[in-house]
C-alpha cells in the first residue's frame, strides 16, 4: 500500500480521529440491543383505556374482563396489569409492555388511589438500581415507566381535583401526557373549549410539575384515543427514555442514596449512645465496688 494511495483515501488523515463515525456506531449497538419502552395508562373507567391497549397490541388482551358494578366500585382499589409485546420494525426490535391501571378513580373516596401507582413506579427504579449494582449489568431489562398517559374526561369542564393531585405526586417520577379522552363525542366547539381550559389548568400545572418534563409541552395535548397516539409516543420513545434515566432516576436514585447516608449516620450515632450508656454503666460499677471497698475498710473494730 503505497503512501500517495492512503492520502488519496483520507486526504486530512493527520487530523482523522473518527468520531464522525461514532453516532453511527452508537446507532447500530442501539438497534442491535433492540429498545425496551414502558407506558402506563391511567384514568377512571369507561374513557377507553383498553380500547387503546388493545390497538396498540393488535389484540383483544382482555377478552374476558371483568366489569364491576357500581356498588362494587365503590370499595374498589387500583390494580397493576402489565403485558409485554416484542415487536420488530424494519430489523429494530422493541419490547413494549403497557401497564393498565383498572380500578382508579373508581372508589368514592378515591384520594389515596394513585398510592399503588407511585409504589409500582417506584419498585421498578429500585429494581433497576438493584440490578445496575450487580454484576450483570450488561443485561439489565429496563422495566422502568417511560411514559403515563393520563386520560381526562371529556364530559367534564376541565381537571378534577384528583387528576391535579395525581399529576402533581408523580410528576417528578415520570413523564406525563395528559389526554382528552373520547374527544369524537365532542364538537369542535367544545373540543377546543375544553383543550383550552385544561391547557389553561396545564400551565397552572407547570408550575406545579415543575423540573418535570417539557415533553408535555411537545405532545400536550393529544385530542384522540387512537393509535396516532401511540406513533407520537414512537416517535418521542428516545427522548421519554432519556428524561427517564437523566431525571426521574436520578432524581430517585439520589433521593435513595441519601436516604441510605441518613441511616448510617443514625446506625453510628445508635452505635455511639449504646457505648456510651455502657460507659455510664461501667462507671457507676465502679463507683458502687469503690464504695463497698470504702466501707470493708470503715467496718467497726478495724481501728
Ligand atoms: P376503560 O374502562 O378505560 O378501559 O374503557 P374501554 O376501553 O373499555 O372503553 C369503554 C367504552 O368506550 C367502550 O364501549 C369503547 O368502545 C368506547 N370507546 C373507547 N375509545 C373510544 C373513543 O375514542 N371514542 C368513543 N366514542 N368511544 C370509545
Amino acid at each position: 500500500m503505497s503512501q500517495s494511495g492512503e492520502k488519496g483515501k483520507f486526504p486530512d488523515a493527520a487530523g482523522y480521529v473518527g468520531f464522525a463515525n461514532l453516532p453511527n456506531q452508537v446507532h447500530r449497538k442501539s438497534v442491535k440491543k433492540g429498545f425496551e419502552f414502558t407506558l402506563m395508562v391511567v384514568g377512571e373507567s369507561g374513557l377507553g383505556k383498553s380500547t387503546l391497549i388493545n390497538s396498540l397490541f393488535l389484540t383483544d388482551l382482555y377478552p374476558e374482563r371483568y366489569i364491576p358494578g357500581a356498588a362494587e366500585k365503590i370499595e374498589r382499589t387500583v390494580q397493576i396489569e402489565a403485558s409485554t409485546v416484542e415487536i420488530e420494525e424494519r430489523g429494530v426490535k422493541l419490547r413494549l409492555t403497557v401497564v393498565d391501571t383498572p380500578g382508579y378513580g373508581d372508589a368514592i373516596n378515591s384520594q389515596d388511589c394513585f398510592k399503588t401507582i407511585i409504589q409500582y413506579i417506584d419498585n421498578q427504579f429500585e429494581r433497576y438500581l438493584h440490578d445496575e449494582s450487580g454484576l450483570n449489568r450488561r443485561h439489565i431489562v429496563d422495566n422502568r415507566v417511560h411514559c403515563c398517559f393520563y386520560f381526562i374526561s371529556p364530559f367534564g369542564h376541565g381537571l378534577k381535583p384528583l387528576d391535579v393531585e395525581f399529576m402533581k405526586a408523580i410528576h417528578s417520577k415520570v413523564n406525563i401526557v395528559p389526554v382528552i379522552a373520547k374527544a369524537d363525542t365532542l364538537t369542535l366547539r367544545e373540543r377546543d373549549r375544553l383543550k383550552r381550559r385544561v391547557r389553561e389548568i396545564c400551565d397552572l400545572s407547570r408550575t406545579i410539575m415543575k423540573g418535570g418534563s417539557s415533553l408535555c409541552r411537545t405532545i400536550w395535548p393529544s385530542c384522540n384515543v387512537s393509535s396516532r397516539l401511540a406513533g407520537k409516543a414512537g416517535t418521542h420513545m428516545q427522548d421519554l427514555q432519556e428524561v427517564t434515566q437523566d431525571l426521574h432516576y436520578e432524581n430517585f436514585r439520589s433521593e435513595r442514596l441519601k436516604r441510605a447516608g441518613r441511616a448510617a449516620d443514625e446506625d453510628v450515632l445508635d452505635k455511639d449512645q449504646i457505648l456510651m450508656e455502657k460507659e455510664a454503666e461501667l462507671r457507676r460499677m465502679q463507683q458502687m465496688i469503690a464504695q463497698m471497698q470504702a466501707q470493708m475498710k470503715i467496718k467497726p473494730g478495724d481501728d
